[in-house]
């Protein structure tokens, strides 16, 4: 899958891209991923991309010029190749492991992170296939955001994941949140693993996990029970 990540801070993505499974999937060619810098399609010298809003009030807001060429850019031309189009923004969709899913099976995504007061409505009304939002809460920019993206998407590439690290078992795939989980020492400051999972008893120790993650649903997360 190719991911575009456009950006006026390419270098926030620097760690992320060079560490553990994402590092792993672009070696490997099941991820490609490029951070385009906004200000290169500037149109001017001083590589201007954000500008005072209309109507007055606080901040900047970035400029729909740039944003259009530099998703151009991406697509490879104005009429260039479909790919899904995502502002990242608080106002967008939720995020979630469904829409995770979802999105490893396009071919083609392009992240755009707004920074300051967002960016010019003409971007989302002309350009932008989705919005997408990683919760109820106000960050500085979609960069962060964009990071969640491509790592929940990364972990669902086929291939992207060894034998020890499995998609399907995780808190959301099944339905409810992970059990808990224990490793040696069986004893640590007091602190005993449960007995059932040293007994070898594989019955007796899926039953006891159904029941965790139950336990762990109902305490944390009461609606995904519900649903
Ligand atoms: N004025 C905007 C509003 O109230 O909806 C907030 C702008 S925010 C300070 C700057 C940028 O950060 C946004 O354009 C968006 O790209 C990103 N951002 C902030 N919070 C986000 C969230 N919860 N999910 C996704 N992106 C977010």
């Amino acid at each position: 899958m190719r991911f575009d990540i456009i950006t006026i801070f390419p270098e926030l993505f620097q760690g992320v891209l060079d560490c553990g499974i994402l590092r792993r999937a672009r070696r490997s060619g099941i991820l490609d991923v490029r951070v385009v810098s906004l200000r290169d399609f500037a149109a001017d010298r001083h590589r201007q991309v954000d500008d005072r809003p209309y109507g007055g009030g606080e901040g900047m807001v970035l400029m729909p010029g740039p944003l259009f060429a530099a998703v151009e850019f991406c697509r490879g031309g104005e009429n260039g190749r479909k790919a899904q189009v995502v502002l990242l923004s608080p106002q967008g969709r939720l995020w979630s492991q469904e829409m995770a899913t979802e999105f490893a099976a396009f071919p083609h995504a392009i992240l755009i992170c707004g920074r300051y007061e967002g960016v010019d409505q003409r971007v989302v009304d002309g350009l932008v296939d989705r919005e997408v939002s990683i919760g109820d809460f106000i960050l500085t920019g979609g960069e962060i955001p964009a990071m969640v993206i491509l790592d929940t998407v990364v972990r669902l590439l086929p291939g992207a994941l060894g034998n020890q690290e499995s998609a399907v078992n995780e808190s959301f795939c099944t339905g409810l949140l992970d059990y808990p989980q224990y490793t040696r020492p069986a004893e640590f400051r007091g602190m005993s693993v449960p007995e059932v999972l040293i007994s070898g008893d594989h019955a007796r120790i899926d039953q006891w996990r159904k029941e965790r993650a139950l336990q762990k649903t109902r305490e944390c997360r009461p609606e995904m029970v519900k649903k």
